[in-house]
């Protein structure tokens, strides 16, 4: 039976957290409010050493491993109940070789962070649209950001990566070497290793883009929906944007009389010339008009941040997530009655364009299952009461099930609740999922690195 006192790895030089230590809840919480786990132990790590002692010492205790990056996973895997929790928020390294633009990130940056030291720059990466989420759950995930029709998801830009493995060694992963591990990093998750640092192919963005918000009122939903949907079709590889169910914030450059009222955002962000981006976004603009039009030049270090205010830590939160095949008017009628009648002020559904560069990428290519969709459907429910779940699930649910007769039956796992092996399967497709097994069995046989979106070692499936 391990105690407490026996949990200590052979070395360490960051710090080790426990029960009752000071900071220890903080050190804990994750994004999701409804996430209340406790970990035997957090081991805040320092440096790739660091995080293969913890790998042998849950291994040799026989407790449950988790990783901790941004802590924004929906599912709260990062933290373990009664597990060893591997703690990367110590590993905050970024050196950018400006001329090659290849960036080296370690796995506890956030996006602000791996943001503020690429524009320094004038470089940029696809990245998470909120500037507290965590570089690794995302960029493992495949990673979605206002740049990935111009620059492919996070993932795509990856060239290399530092890794720990299930047995404690350090490996790189990349075309060149352990080529079968770099494929299924690109969307397969935390499954294969830990990785202690991400190389990434950067790019020239900014350091002014054209982004910002148009708001519009839900009666003129359905024809935005439309004009949006074919706005987006045929737009070029440099207009990133999201229509986002929301509530209007209170906040001073909302009119009173909205605030508080549910509404229609589209998020914009050229990534181009500005001025190239006045002319391409104008029809848009012109659209309606928008009763609200917050677009204008700003730094693209604050079109990332735009939507954090509306996105604090600690809220009781249920996602799920769809690719859509299409988006007939049907399909429109039923988001918009639905998108504009939120339980919750704080629930947005996002729908996001496809196309640009992450459908150009050969769809085996990497792990990521789903290039081709043209549209892909966040459902974020938050709201702050744990005595409304029922009622947000619910509507979460209903939302959804409304919307599958256009579902790919992919699925996006970064926005991915706890939704049962079923749905991973789908997400990759049967055929991709047998390769991540392999990889899987190759890597990590014993599946110690099962607190995640799970590919299951061949001898554990079923
Ligand atoms: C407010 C908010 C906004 C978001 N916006 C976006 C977005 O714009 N685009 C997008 O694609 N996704 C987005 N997401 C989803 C996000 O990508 C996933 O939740 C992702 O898992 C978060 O990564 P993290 O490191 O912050 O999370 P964590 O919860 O710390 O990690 C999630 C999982 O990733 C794995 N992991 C983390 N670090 C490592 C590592 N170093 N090595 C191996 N495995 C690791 C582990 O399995 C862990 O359980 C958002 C989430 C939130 C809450």
């Amino acid at each position: 039976m391990t105690t407490e006192a026996l949990l200590q790895p052979a070395s360490f030089s960051g710090d080790l957290i426990r029960p009752g230590d000071p900071g220890y809840d903080e050190a804990r919480a994750v994004f999701n409010g409804m996430i209340d786990r406790r970990p035997r132990l957090i081991g805040r790590c320092r440096t790739a050493e660091d995080v293969a002692a913890l790998v042998v010492l849950g291994r040799e205790h026989g407790l449950p491993l988790s990783v901790y990056g941004g802590g924004h996973g929906v599912t709260g895997a990062a933290v373990a109940e009664s597990g060893v929790c591997i703690d990367m928020r110590g590993m905050k390294g970024i050196t950018v070789d400006a001329g090659s633009g290849i960036v080296r990130a370690e796995a506890g940056l956030t996006w602000g962070e791996f943001d503020t030291a690429t524009q320094e720059h004038g470089l940029a990466v696809t990245g998470g649209r909120i500037s507290s989420t965590g570089v690794a759950g995302l960029a493992l995930g495949s990673g979605s950001g206002w740049l990935e029709r111009k620059f492919g998801f996070t993932c795509d830009n990856l060239v290399k990566a530092e890794v720990v493995t299930a047995d404690g060694r350090q490996v790189i992963a990349s075309a060149e070497e352990n080529d079968d591990l770099f494929w299924g990093l690109r969307g397969g998750g935390g499954n294969f290793g830990i990785v202690t640092a991400f190389h990434f192919q950067a790019h020239r963005v900014g350091p002014v883009v054209l982004g910002g918000m148009l708001v519009f009122p839900p009666q003129m939903g359905r024809d935005l929906v439309r004009f949006w949907r074919d706005f987006m079709l045929a737009a070029p590889d440099e207009v990133g944007s999201a229509l986002a169910f929301i509530t209007a914030p209170p906040l001073d450059f909302v009119p009173k009389h909205v605030q508080g009222t549910p509404v229609i955002g589209v998020v914009l962000c050229y990534s181009g010339p500005v001025e190239e981006g006045e002319k391409v976004l104008a029809p848009l603009r012109q659209f309606g008009p928008p009763p609200l039009d917050l677009v204008q030049p700003m730094p693209y270090t604050a079109v990332q941040q735009l939507l954090d205010a509306a996105n604090p830590k600690g809220l009781q939160n249920y996602w799920t997530a769809d690719f859509l095949s299409e988006l007939p008017d049907d399909a429109i009628g039923l988001m918009v009655d639905r998108g504009t009648q939120p339980v919750s002020p704080f629930t947005q559904i996002i729908l996001f364009p496809g196309g640009g560069a992450i459908s150009r990428v050969p769809e085996d290519a990497t792990a990521f299952g789903q290039r081709t969709a043209p549209f892909n459907l966040h459902y974020l429910s938050m709201w702050p009461d744990p005595a409304d779940n029922e009622k947000n699930i619910a509507y979460t649910k209903e939302f959804a099930a409304a919307l599958k007769p256009w579902a790919t039956g992919r699925a996006y796992l970064n926005f991915l609740g706890e939704e049962g092996q079923e749905r991973v399967i789908s997400a990759f497709g049967p055929e991709k999922y047998r390769r991540l097994q392999q990889i899987k069995d190759r890597w990590d046989p014993e599946n110690i690195f099962h607190n995640n979106q799970n590919i299951r070692p061949t001898k554990q499936q079923g």
